[in-house]
């Protein structure tokens, strides 16, 4: 049986007659930049991950750059990050102007670790009236950015409490965690701002590009809604912007999606639940630890599992759709080979690498389907 990592056809079905009243009101409205659409996704995103503002963009990549300058990141400052992520992360901070600091991550979680970052800072940066300066280099360190890391959030009880000390804004990528939850609180209301992806693979997926940044800092996104569009007030600019705006066709597929949300959250946690049961016991393959505050979406289902290329093979073999997130960590790609790291240097992250595999988990996976790939992950181990 051929089972897909990810099917969206299926989820589409459901909604495919209003999915396509979204494109008829667009087509007759003839408003297909922002418009009302966007606006009242705005409005339903912010009430629903609790936060005063949200402000729609282009994509996951751009919510991060415009966070970034929003926040006074300027050319050649340092942003710290974490390697073991998707690239954009990284990628967002050199198009913003910046300069990633890699921090590693935690073995459990895969999400950035507190007390590294805190050791970091304490061992190299200072305090000035300038912000915080990194001794070595001179440079203002402008912001942290923790990874929600497939769906599961970093802790930010840690994170905010170090970010606290040394007056450093945080802006949560959260563009694989709509929706998850720290203790009571949704991705994108814990940190200083925070930045979504509706990649059409994301939990919450648009049906081409998109993305949202939210914040409770009403002059915060007042600056991003200015930056999102060349940073003017009419034809008068007091900083350059860019480009970045949601079309209002895919806020309105958008709004029909984040209707069913909460719905399909529960398809994702069951079949992750039962992966989890069915994985006990063999020994091979370590099942995604989630801390008791967290409440992952399960973006992804990602194991550690021993001879992972041969099981990535074997699955494949058998039709079963499995994908490594990710192959290398950031800190080894070729364009940051000048920002001097090398091998060794993020033992976590270069170990994860080596062993994660992702298995399908989205909430229309059937339970014939799962127990297939459940039975061919058991079968590879004894084999
Ligand atoms: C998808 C993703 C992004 C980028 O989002 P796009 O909408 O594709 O630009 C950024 N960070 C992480 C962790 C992602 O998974």
């Amino acid at each position: 049986m051929q089972v897909p990592l990810l099917d969206i056809n299926r989820q589409h079905a459901g909604i495919e007659e209003e999915l396509k009243q979204v494109f008829a009101k667009a087509l007759s409205s003839s408003r297909f930049i922002k418009g009302p659409d966007m606006e009242a996704l705005e409005a339903e995103f912010a009430e629903y991950s609790g936060t005063k503002e949200a402000i729609g963009c282009a994509s996951g990549t751009d919510a991060l750059i415009l966070a970034l300058q929003a926040t006074g990141l300027k050319r050649d400052e340092l942003v710290i990050t974490v390697p073991f992520t998707f690239f954009a992360t990284a990628g967002a901070i050199v198009r913003a102007g910046g300069t990633p600091v890699f921090i590693d991550i935690l073995p459990d979680t895969f999400n950035m670790d507190p007390d590294l970052l805190s050791e970091w800072l304490n061992n190299n940066c200072a305090i000035t009236n300038r912000g915080v300066i990194h001794r070595k280099s001179g440079r203002r360190v402008a912001a942290i950015i923790p990874v929600h890391i497939f769906g599961q959030i970093a802790n930010m009880d840690a994170i905010n409490g170090v970010a606290s000390t040394w007056e450093l804004p945080v802006v949560e990528d959260a563009a694989q965690a709509v929706g998850a939850k720290w203790r009571d609180s949704r991705a994108g209301s814990l940190g200083t701002v925070g930045c979504f992806s509706f990649f059409p693979s994301k939990n919450l997926g648009a049906l081409g590009d998109g993305g949202m940044l939210t914040t409770d800092n009403p002059e915060l996104a007042k600056r991003l809604r200015s930056i999102r569009e060349h940073g003017g007030q009419g034809y008068l600019h007091a900083e350059v912007g860019t480009n970045s705006r949601l079309d209002a066709i895919q806020a309105g597929f958008l709004r029909v999606k984040l209707r069913r949300l909460e719905e399909w959250h529960k398809g994702r946690r069951a079949n992750a639940e039962r992966y989890k049961e069915a994985f006990t016991g063999v020994d091979q393959v370590r099942t995604p630890v989630i801390d008791p505050r967290a409440w992952s979406i399960y973006n992804q289902y990602t194991l550690l599992a021993e001879s992972r290329d041969e099981l990535l093979g074997f699955l494949r073999s058998r039709q079963i759709g499995c994908a490594v997130y990710y192959p290398l960590p950031l800190h080894l790609q070729e364009c940051f080979r000048d920002l001097g790291y090398s091998q060794g240097d993020f033992k976590v992250s270069e170990d994860c690498s080596g062993k994660v595999i992702s298995l399908p988990v989205f909430g229309e996976l059937t339970k014939e389907e799962q127990d297939e790939v459940i039975a061919a992950v058991k079968e590879f181990y004894q084999r």
